[in-house]
């Protein structure tokens, strides 16, 4: 029997939920508490920005058992493989490219544009019959066993009389994928004994944009995830379908702070990460991304069980944000549906099994991610520069 599903947030995770439920044949509202990130007239500024991560297996395979495979072809034709990662070093006053494949059989992560990635998936999800979008409506709410919703309505195109109004909502099935500060968490924990932990990290993130060269081409080698390691920090750059890359500098809240007062930005990577400045980037534009764009923390997030009884489910980052230094975020999510809908399958007429079933047999799975996605940090700042580890590297490939 056709269900009325409401999923709250329509981030990549959220909106390929809503998608393997309408599959399904379910009644699928989609609830944002943002506008319409397609629609370039409302869309909020920095998600224009190219946000681009790195896609793996897990993701892949939630993406291709859709059961829509010309959407999964579509997406992961946009994508640009990434067969290893380079490590950018000075060795003895000299600057080397040490490059590391991933797997020896020839796999590799796929760089992608997380904003493409969202959009593909609305744009297919608007095209069926059974879903309904509900844009900047933020999440109030939520009564689990009445199962019932209460969302603010602030769409600004709305008559005034209509703005910032209080909407009541009944739902068969809420799936929360409304991101690390989750709203539907927070009523879930008012249901369900949760137990509940999370860490800011030392580290702060800034994004940059390094543009093709004058001729259109890249300025590093494309097929790489490219990491410049130095221990507190580092920067990593990953490769745009347009040429460009899309690089991260992570750094501790201290170093940050140190060169917002200095502002000697392009002092620090020259003498940290070499060839960026100015091969990839001029000393003026980084010191202008650096203070425009946001200095942003990072936060890990370890809750268990993820449901109640048959009403309610966190899913992605709303159930286990990580820090990225795994590349799993994303990628851990989209996995969380396939798994999810899995076990929904294997029960068409016990959510509430399947449910108990998806926290039993997910939590163990995402707090280990977790775990690693922490521990990774030291692997690519520090440990891949150091001598032992680049010869095991290199043995291996061998
Ligand atoms: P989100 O993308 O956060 O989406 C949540 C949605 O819910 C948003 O649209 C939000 O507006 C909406 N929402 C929030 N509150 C409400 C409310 N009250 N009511 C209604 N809607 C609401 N992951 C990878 O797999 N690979 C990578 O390489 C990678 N790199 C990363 C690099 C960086 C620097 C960072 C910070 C993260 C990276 N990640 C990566 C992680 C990845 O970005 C996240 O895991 C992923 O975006 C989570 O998707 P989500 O749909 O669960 O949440």
């Amino acid at each position: 029997m056709p269900e009325k599903v409401v999923v709250v947030g329509a981030g990549p995770v959220g909106a390929l939920a809503a998608l393997y439920a309408a599959v399904r044949g379910h009644d699928v509202d989609i609830y944002e508490l943002r506008p319409d990130i397609r629609d370039p007239a409302t869309a909020p500024l920095n998600w224009n920005k190219s946000i681009n991560l790195a896609l793996s297996e897990r993701g892949i395979n939630a993406l291709q058992n859709t059961g829509l495979p010309d959407l999964a072809d579509a997406v992961l034709g946009e994508t640009f493989p990434m067969h290893g990662r380079m490590i950018h070093l000075e060795k003895k006053g000299e600057y080397v490219r040490i490059p590391q494949l991933y797997d020896p059989r020839g796999k590799s992560l796929l760089a992608l544009d997380r904003a493409e990635l969202n959009k593909a998936l609305l744009d297919h999800l608007e095209s069926m019959p059974n879903v309904k979008f509900f844009f900047n409506h933020k999440l109030l709410s939520v009564d689990f066993r009445k199962q019932l919703a209460w969302f603010d309505k602030h769409n600004k195109s709305e008559a005034p009389e209509e703005r910032g109004t209080e909407i009541e909502i009944k739902f068969d099935f809420m799936i929360g994928a409304d991101g690390a500060h989750s709203a539907v968490r927070y009523h879930l924990m008012k249901f369900v004994p949760m137990s509940y932990q999370q860490e800011y990290i030392d580290k702060l993130w800034c994004q940059f944009h390094i543009p093709s060269t004058p001729a259109g081409d890249f300025r590093l080698p494309p097929n790489y995830l490219h990491i410049w390691p130095h221990d507190d920090s580092m920067f990593i750059a990953l490769p745009n379908l347009d040429k460009t890359f899309t690089a991260t500098l992570f750094h501790t809240r201290s170093g940050f702070e140190a060169l917002d007062a200095s502002r000697k930005v392009a002092d620090y990577f020259t003498t940290h990460y070499p060839s960026v400045v100015p091969d990839l980037i001029t000393a003026a534009d980084l010191q202008k991304q650096y203070t425009e764009n946001a200095h942003l923390p990072l936060i890990s997030i370890k809750c268990t069980p993820y449901h109640y009884t048959s009403t309610g489910v966190i899913l992605g980052d709303a159930a286990h944000a990580m820090v990225p230094f795994y590349g799993q975020g994303m990628n851990a999510g989209l996995e969380d549906v396939f798994a999810l809908f899995t076990l929904l399958d294997a029960h068409p007429s016990d959510r509430a099994t399947a449910l108990a079933q998806y926290s039993a047999t997910r939590t163990p799975d995402a707090h280990t991610i977790n775990d690693l996605a922490l521990g990774n940090y030291r692997e690519m700042a520090t440990d891949v520069k150091s001598r032992v580890y680049l010869l095991r590297k290199w043995t291996e490939e061998k």
